[in-house]
């Protein structure tokens, strides 16, 4: 069973979320929980939490397919002290309004060393920042997304999300969520069938499927090896539709939420039903 949904607005609430991911025919979503582009977030009322949860319940959506994303400002491999501890407190803090909102995932951007620690120290102290807030939390599990590789993002090669669970201490709260489109730019193939399965092969052995709690499904408007993270609709940038397919009927992917971030809002409910399409033309065996 694969859940599949687009990243909706939670604008009017996180409850308007739910309803924008039922109005596009999707049976997963991922959400921010505050905005995205600010520091900080108004606490959660009590009734936003109690409507969240109730549209949930209505509609049928459980925690795992839900993967709400944490906001673009925080590093959790911050080479200084002053952004790290405040990029701790706001993860922390996206944590937490997971847990009140009844939410088991939170993917994040691993961090960036910004030319001024290695990669292994940066690597580090993103697995230090998971550490301290899941002795801090319950329930929630760290989600860290592939990058694309732009500027000094880390997180683009499977190796360094191997790295960084390699250092979490509780192995049960750590996970990955892989984006096609920052898999691509990263270097991965994925524009043949064989080519996504291999990519798909070599992500099974450096990281393992039983870490994967997510994808991100998005063509790439950039190109190839890149490290530009620009996305685009399914089968008009340059990975193409064999790659969705291939996802769509891999047994390995089973359980978790497959996530639209493509550009067009528009064609998401057309997108949902064409990925679902894929996966009832499974072949036996795969
Ligand atoms: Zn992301
Ligand atoms: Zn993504």
């Amino acid at each position: 069973m694969k859940y599949v949904g687009a990243h909706v607005s939670a604008a009017g609430g996180a409850d308007q979320a739910v309803q924008r991911a039922v109005d596009i025919g999707a049976d997963a979503f991922a959400l921010f929980t505050k905005n995205q582009r600010q520091w900080q977030g108004k606490p959660l009322t009590d009734k936003a939490i109690e409507d969240f949860k109730a549209a949930c319940r209505k509609h049928g959506f459980k925690p795992e397919q839900i993967l709400p994303h944490d906001s673009y400002l925080i590093n959790l491999g911050h080479p200084e002290t002053e952004g790290l501890t405040k990029s701790r407190a706001a993860f922390l803090d996206e944590m937490q309004r997971c847990e009140q909102l009844g939410l088991t995932l939170l993917n994040f951007h691993p961090g960036s060393h910004l030319n001024k620690i290695s990669e292994g120290d940066c690597l580090k102290h993103i697995a230090e920042s998971v550490n301290e807030t899941l002795i801090h939390t319950k329930g929630v599990t760290a989600v860290i997304e592939n990058t694309a590789g732009q500027g000094t993002n880390l997180g683009w090669r499977f190796e360094h999300l191997a790295e960084i669970i390699r250092h979490v201490d509780d192995k049960s709260r750590v996970g990955v969520c892989i984006d096609t489109c920052h898999a691509f730019a990263a270097g991965y193939d994925l524009r043949t069938t064989e080519t996504t399965q291999a990519t798909l092969d070599e992500l099974g052995s450096v990281v393992g499927f039983e870490y994967l709690r997510g994808m991100h499904i998005n063509d790439a408007k950039s190109a190839f090896a890149s490290r530009v993270d620009r996305h685009h609709s399914l089968g008009q940038g340059n990975i193409g539709l064999p790659a969705f397919t291939a996802i769509m009927q891999d047994a390995r992917i089973s359980g978790i939420p497959l996530i639209l971030e493509t550009i067009e809002p528009e064609i998401w409910r057309d997108e949902i039903s064409w990925l679902r399409a894929q996966a009832s033309e499974a072949a036996p065996g795969r």
